[in-house]
């Protein structure tokens, strides 16, 4: 095949990818490569990093070098490739042997415009080599965030990459990720010998899609009056944590009408390729899946991204709400949260393997991402503060903007609760949520009698409040780390150094009011 090459970078995307214009900053980190300079670019999914290299890589001598931890997408990113004309090839474990030939003998004919490497690769002697002997016309590193130890997606192969500029100093390198928080953005720039590179941030804000992160009560019934009321037929992706409860969410979808399909790493190879092309083909299909679903997916009019569990880490978040609406039209980012996700996570922390340091770095992962669901404030600014950037005040197309939850000062009610903890604990004796609210509230269940606790002198203190207040201000406890949760046993409760200054009434406990739930709360899962 010839090559599609030459010509200048807008004559190449005209002929090749048949677009008119180049969109923000793709011009200028275009022109930028091509002219040997290195470049750091952070821009968001569906943004259109792929075209800030590809395109370099085929005005430019040589190939395009391009590192990627997404073995599973290699294959379709060269065939959509081929499909315009243009030569790409990759490499990586899951070849045989005589593939990989083929693929090299093209690379060293100077007849590959593309080639896509697992950074696992560079491991390897044979393939920097390989590199040596061909023609390099430039090294893109994508999912750069990878090389962050800081970063939630960290790969210990992506710190081989400073290999690349010692070996080819004179060849352009372009890192791209869309997950930056500038601490991870710094990183990017220090691991990879990049602190000289021209910088390309853009806008991390997706104004089209709204926010709204509600309280968990039914998650499935509340889901599906969200598609009920506002995406009544429309194309959308559900997320769960587990694959149990992918298919039971999937199953009960359709036994209520609506049409959805799961997708976990562990149905049949078959079964989850059929499901992601129906998905990418048909109209109004619901994907419901785990994380695993949604990488490298281009599917343009996902109308709503629904959290069914609480995300790991802000940048997760940001990653799977972005799938919405990448058409720019009107998407809601939807999530339901609620206790239970915060104890399970917790637990998902302590029970991890990795030493102390990497625990900490998933809870401050994880107090992230709670702080942004509990915060009063508007979502959007928070979120893009997150990413270090500024906003122009409120956006007005969050749940909050749109129904500003109130606070409410929870000092009182912090200290009746976790009293109740020390006095329970100064007895021996550690409980769970639903224990220590029957106390609260005066209830006299036989547990409560049984083992003395109407005694207590908090007992009935807080029957003010309902189940579902109380929840609340336990939740919100947890996530304010004023309280914690034993995570080995039976998630039962106990103080942290916090909350003396709370007990002591140093500290005020503002907390979010929790909307009216009647009856329903009650229900609420215990914990
Ligand atoms: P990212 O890698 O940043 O998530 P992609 O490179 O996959 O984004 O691009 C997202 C979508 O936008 C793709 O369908 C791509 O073809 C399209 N796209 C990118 N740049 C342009 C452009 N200048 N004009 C038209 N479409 C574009
Ligand atoms: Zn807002």
């Amino acid at each position: 095949m010839p090559a599609p090459s030459h010509g200048t970078p807008l004559e190449v995307l005209h002929r090749v990818w048949g677009y008119d214009a180049f969109r923000g900053d793709q011009a200028e980190i275009v022109d930028a490569v091509v002219a040997g300079e290195d470049a750091v670019v952070l821009m968001p999914t569906g943004g259109g990093k792929s075209l800030c290299y590809q395109v370099p890589a085929l005005v430019r001598e040589g190939t395009g070098v391009v590192v990627s931890p997404l073995i599973a997408l290699m294959q379709d990113q060269v065939d959509a490739l081929s499909a315009l004309g243009v030569r790409a090839g990759f490499l990586n474990s899951t070849q045989e042997r005589d593939q990989r030939r083929a693929v090299e003998d093209a690379f060293l004919a100077g007849e590959l415009d593309l080639l896509y490497l697992a950074p696992e690769r560079l491991r390897v002697p044979e393939t920097l080599a390989l590199l040596e002997r061909g023609h390099v016309a430039l090294f893109a590193i994508d999912e750069a965030h990878c090389v962050s130890q800081w970063g939630h997606d960290f790969r210990p192969d992506y710190l081989q990459l400073s290999v690349l500029h010692e070996r080819w100093p004179d060849v352009p390198r372009v890192a791209l990720t869309a997950t930056a928080t500038p601490a991870t953005h710094r990183e990017i720039c220090q691991r990879l010998q990049l602190e000289d590179a021209r910088q390309f941030v853009a806008s991390f804000d997706r104004p089209n899609i709204r926010y709204r992160i509600v309280g968990k009560d039914d998650p499935r019934r509340q889901l599906l009056q969200l598609l009920r009321a506002e995406h009544d037929g429309d194309s959308g992706i559900v997320y769960c944590l587990s694959r149990a409860s992918v298919e039971q969410t999937a199953e009960w979808l359709v036994r209520n009408g609506v049409a959805a399909l799961p997708y976990h790493a562990g149905l049949d190879r078959r079964v989850r390729a059929e499901n992601q092309s129906r998905f990418l083909r048909e109209d109004g299909l619901v994907m419901v899946a785990t994380i695993a679903f949604g990488m490298g997916i281009d599917k343009p009019d996902v109308r709503f991204v629904a959290h069914l569990d609480l995300p790991k880490s802000v940048e997760g978040y940001y990653q799977e709400t972005g799938r919405a609406g990448r058409d720019g039209l009107p998407s809601t980012a939807w999530l339901a949260y609620g206790l239970a996700d915060v104890v399970q996570q917790r637990k998902m922390i302590d029970g991890s393997e990795g030493d102390a340091e990497h625990r900490r770095r998933l809870t401050q992962h994880l107090d992230a991402m709670l702080a942004l669901c509990e915060t009063v404030d508007c979502r959007r600014v928070q979120l893009l503060a997150y990413f270090g950037q500024p906003s122009d005040g409120p956006c007005g197309n969050c749940d909050t903007c749109l129904e500003p939850p109130e606070s409410w000062d929870g000092t009182v009610p912090a200290q009746k609760l976790l009293s109740t903890v020390v006095r329970l604990d100064q007895r021996g004796q550690r409980y769970g949520v639903g224990h220590v609210v029957d106390i609260l509230r005066g209830k006299e269940t036989p547990r409560v009698r049984q083992l003395g606790h109407e005694q207590l002198s908090t007992f009935g203190l807080g029957a003010d409040l309902s189940d579902g207040e109380w929840r609340g201000v336990v939740r919100q406890l947890l996530a304010a780390e004023l309280l914690a949760v034993d995570t080995q046993g039976y998630g039962t409760l106990r103080i942290t150094p916090a909350s003396a200054d709370v007990l002591r009434g140093e500290r005020e406990v503002r907390l979010r009011r929790e909307p009216e739930r009647t009856g329903r709360a009650t229900r609420e899962r215990r914990s």
